[in-house]
């Protein structure tokens, strides 16, 4: 990276970091991507990426936002054989066993699997002018001037045996590596306050195995996915994907609960789901991958505009600032939500303020952090902050969700909230509430169920 023009620094090539790298290349002269993976041009799982494993769905806004940063990418995944619906028609959406009412609403569902996806996005980055990445490079800390008021530059080391630490002057470091960033720890070091963290432990155990296609009985057909929520009254949870050349099933189990990683044990698991028909398409078909798990303990979210001087030159995106229950499929959209964000603050020229970006920050993260911090306390034995809203949250959606079974305006609210494409009030609008209340389909008591999405 030249030392002249302005440079930008941004950590971890995960989605965060390749969404801030493609906006930042419109606003700075050479950005520099620095990841502890070899990452060439995978499309697999990485080492430094584990839950690459497991199905990752992209939410309505997501897509919306990355195909317009990446134009043309979804014909670019269609013309590869990924499955590309309608979240509507094509996902099946089950809570406490109970379908919601299947309707058009116009949101595009894509099912590339999380490494093809961030591969596609690789490779668009890799091509921008100002972009360069630094591979298989370990971030050591930050440069500081100005007693720790301002974050000008980063110490790299390549893990190539022998290879001697560097240092990276930048006007701008983007923190996006992930839930274990070292933002937290680097601040203490510089005699900051201790950045405000807010936790909902859930206990969550992702565990995943791909089959050959194709399945029968298969519950898919030419749709995207089936979609297994847990709820308090059913907490044991699944996604059934259809991939570009497989079949994707992720169990999960909360509050201790595990899918096995053998597959026996992952069969048994899938048998006692509130979905039969997931088992019944898979327990016949041949796996093509060992079960994988990964362990989730807890929600984190890390306050950052509560700080009152954080320093200059230093932002923090994705899951670094703000980690969801994944069940809910937030996270890339939330990177992508929080991309737009820096998109706005920053500009040729241009010098972001801290503090700004990260009161913005916050307000994008509130709704999705409602939803799922919200909704995993409806499961009593989660622990975290259960505030009045959260209560009569917990108390409105499964009432939602059991009239949804019965109507389509209500399922198209439902999965325009839950697709971050309204926000949480639409549906309190007054037309909601009304058919919730008064003209939703009468039997069946409410699955008092936490999930949003899946
Ligand atoms: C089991 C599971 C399922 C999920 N399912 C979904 C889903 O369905 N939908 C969805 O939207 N989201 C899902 N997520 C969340 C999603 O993976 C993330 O929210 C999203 O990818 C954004 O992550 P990120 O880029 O901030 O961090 P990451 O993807 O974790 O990337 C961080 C990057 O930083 C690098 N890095 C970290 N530390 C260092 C260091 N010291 N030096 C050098 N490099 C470093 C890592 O190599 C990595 O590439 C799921 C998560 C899990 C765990």
């Amino acid at each position: 990276m030249s030392a002249g023009g302005r440079n930008a620094v941004v950590l971890g090539a995960g989605m965060a970091g390749l969404l801030a790298a493609r906006v930042l290349a419109d606003a700075y002269d050479h950005v520099l991507v620095v990841d502890r993976d070899e990452l060439g041009d995978v499309a697999g799982p990485r080492r430094a990426a584990p839950q690459g494993h497991h199905i990752h769905g992209l939410l309505a806004r997501g897509h919306e936002i990355i195909e317009r940063l990446f134009p043309g990418l979804t014909a670019e995944l269609t013309a590869d054989d990924v499955p590309v619906g309608d979240f509507g028609t094509s996902l099946g959406w089950y809570f406490g066993g109970r379908m919601l009412q299947r309707t058009r609403t116009g949101l595009t569902c894509i099912s590339p699997s999380r490494p093809m996806l961030e591969q596609r996005l690789r490779r668009r980055v890799r091509a921008l002018p100002p972009v360069s990445f630094a591979e298989a490079t370990d971030i050591k800390g930050l440069l500081t001037a100005d007693g720790g008021r301002r974050v000008t530059g980063v110490r790299i080391q390549a893990r190539a045996a022998g290879a001697a630490e560097r240092e990276v002057a930048a006007a701008l470091v983007v923190d996006a590596t992930g839930k274990g960033s070292r933002t937290p720890a680097w601040l203490a070091g510089l005699g900051l306050p201790k950045v405000p963290e807010e936790r909902v432990k859930i206990d969550l155990t992702y565990t995943t195995c791909d089959f050959r296609g194709p399945l029968d009985p298969d519950p898919i057909g030419d749709g995207v996915a089936e979609v297994c929520v847990a709820t308090p009254s059913s907490p044991r949870g699944a996604t059934l994907a259809r991939l570009a050349d497989r079949y994707s099933l992720s169990l999960y189990g909360i509050l201790g609960d595990r899918p096995p990683a053998d597959l026996p044990g992952f069969l048994e698991f899938a048998a006692t789901l509130a979905v039969p028909a997931i088992h019944a398409a898979v327990r016949g078909a041949e796996p093509i991958t060992t079960p994988v798990s990964f362990h989730y303990p807890a929600s984190v979210r890390r306050r950052y505009e509560t700080l009152a001087a954080p320093p200059a030159g230093l932002l923090v995106l994705g899951d670094a600032a703000c980690s969801f229950n994944p069940i809910y499929a937030q996270g890339m959209t939330v990177a992508a939500l929080g991309a737009e964000v820096l998109g706005r603050h920053t500009g040729p020229g241009r010098e972001p303020w801290p503090k700004a970006f990260f009161r913005d920050l916050a307000k994008v993260n509130d709704a999705p952090w409602a939803l799922a911090a919200g909704g995993d306390l409806g499961f009593p034995g989660a622990e975290g902050r259960r505030t009045l809203a959260t209560r009569l949250a917990n108390a409105y959606v499964p009432r939602l969700r059991t009239a949804a079974a019965g109507d389509s305006a209500l399922t198209e609210a439902f999965l325009r909230t839950a697709g971050l494409v309204d926000p949480p009030q639409a549906i309190m609008r007054p037309g909601v509430l009304r058919k919730v209340f008064f003209g939703g389909r009468s039997g069946g008591s409410p699955d008092t169920a936490a999930g949003a999405a899946a």
